[in-house]
């Protein structure tokens, strides 16, 4: 990408940093090679900096969305495995714009994503998220990665191979260990594994526990021999439990966890990852997208539990991330997870889940997800107070006047 030629000074911001409980105006700060170079509350003198007047509106980070499958680009996640990887490639690359102009400057992909794509971004072949990936998730046979329905006889092996499937498949330790050091070596940040049943796979239902104690124990130590993490997809209390116990660190959805489990997670240093908003939009919108009827029938099971869960975790204290895990056409509906999780928790919390506790996640604190000095210069400008109405950060980014990645403008209507 090309860097923006002369430092940007912002004046007059409300900032809301990521860290402090409220907005705080009369915020300035200075963007110069693609970071941060300083925030003050009194007047920055930077010589041939452009300065862009905010007249009080709010400066924050960019958003960042823990879990996202950028290459679901239709709903019947075995039809889109089959799709010609090019086709997936270039629709992956709109979805990730869509997503950078919701404000989400930073994305964590949960199955699918290639280094390649990594490569186009950075490259700037593509204008999209910062993308980190995990590679291929990694499932058992017939568990929620496996896209073969029950007289589907082909060998599995082709899931690891096209851009377009979510996940491969591993059976036994030592499969789980190659599997995973494969992925690493394909240049995954962390491991996705599937340890519970889940709505969008055809003969896994939500009750199932996915992988043995020794797979999962194999796979955690797989990730900590390559200094990073193990997420699982978790819906169940049981499956959580037991995942937490084998050292699993970042959970997804946990929409069935309970009291005692979410102060294991506590206690273990567990970070959550919520996924609201993809159950309603599976309930609103999923059989006509093509979501077979297996699927659909799995959805309540886990929809109606999801409020309750963010306050159990609250209660015990767990970090949450956020996240969306939305599918082809619904990708539209990224930024109301901050609406349905503002029911229940602080506009604040909630927002820190996207920006400070979402870094956290992704151990990228104090360089995204903040705005400090030396941090990455990923900013959104919105009119208006997020903190009194988080429905300013859905309408794809209609009340974000300008959107700032690495300290260049992907988006600018200011004046
Ligand atoms: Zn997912």
């Amino acid at each position: 990408m090309p860097k923006q030629a002369s430092p940007i000074l912002f004046t007059n911001a409300a900032l809301i940093d990521g860290v402090a409980d409220e907005a705080r105006p009369g915020g300035h700060v200075l963007v110069e090679g693609g970071v941060i170079r300083e925030v003050s509350d009194r007047p920055i003198t930077a010589r041939g900096a452009r300065v862009i007047d905010l007249a009080g509106r709010t400066l924050m980070p960019g958003l960042i969305d823990c879990h996202v499958h950028v290459i679901a680009t239709i709903a019947d996640l075995g039809a889109n495995a089959l799709l010609p990887d090019a086709i997936v490639a270039f629709r992956s690359a709109q979805i990730m714009r869509g997503m950078l102009m919701r404000g989400f400057t930073t994305v964590r992909d949960l199955g699918g994503a290639t280094h390649a794509l990594v490569e186009a971004i950075e490259e700037g072949l593509i204008e999209a998220p910062r993308l980190v990936i995990c590679g291929k998730s990694i499932s058992q046979t017939g568990g929620h990665a496996d896209l073969r329905g029950p007289v589907d006889e082909r060998d599995f092996g082709y899931q690891a191979r096209r851009l377009g499937a979510l996940g491969r498949i591993a059976d036994g330790v030592d499969a789980c260990r190659a599997a995973a050091r494969d992925e690493i070596r394909r240049g995954a940040k962390f491991i996705k594994i599937m340890a519970n049943g889940g709505v969008a796979s055809p003969t896994d239902p939500i009750a199932f526990l996915g992988f043995s104690r020794e797979e999962i124990t194999a796979l955690v130590e797989e990730a900590q021999n390559a200094q990073t993490y193990v997420a699982a997809h978790l819906y169940t209390d049981e499956a959580i439990r037991r995942a937490v116990e084998c050292g699993v660190h970042s959970v997804e959805h946990a929409n069935l966890i309970q009291p005692k489990t979410a102060r294991l997670m506590k206690e273990r240093g567990a970070i959550a990852c919520p996924t609201l908003v993809t159950f309603e939009a599976l309930k609103n919108e999923g059989a006509s997208l093509g979501l077979p009827p297996a699927s659909v029938a799995k959805i309540d099971d886990v929809r109606l539990a999801g409020l309750e869960s963010l306050e159990i975790m609250r209660k015990a204290g767990v970090t949450m991330a956020y996240g969306t895990d939305l599918l082809g056409p619904m990708h539209r509906h990224q930024s109301e997870e901050f609406v349905i999780r503002g029911q229940v928790l602080p506009a604040i919390e909630v927002i820190r889940s996207a920006t400070r506790d979402a870094a956290k996640l992704l151990r990228m604190e104090g360089e995204i997800g903040t705005i400090a000095e030396g941090a990455q210069a990923d900013l959104i400008v919105v009119e208006g107070n997020p903190l009194s109405d988080l429905a300013l950060l859905t309408h794809q980014g209609a009340h974000m006047p300008a959107i700032m990645k690495a300290g260049r403008f992907v988006k600018e209507e200011l004046r």
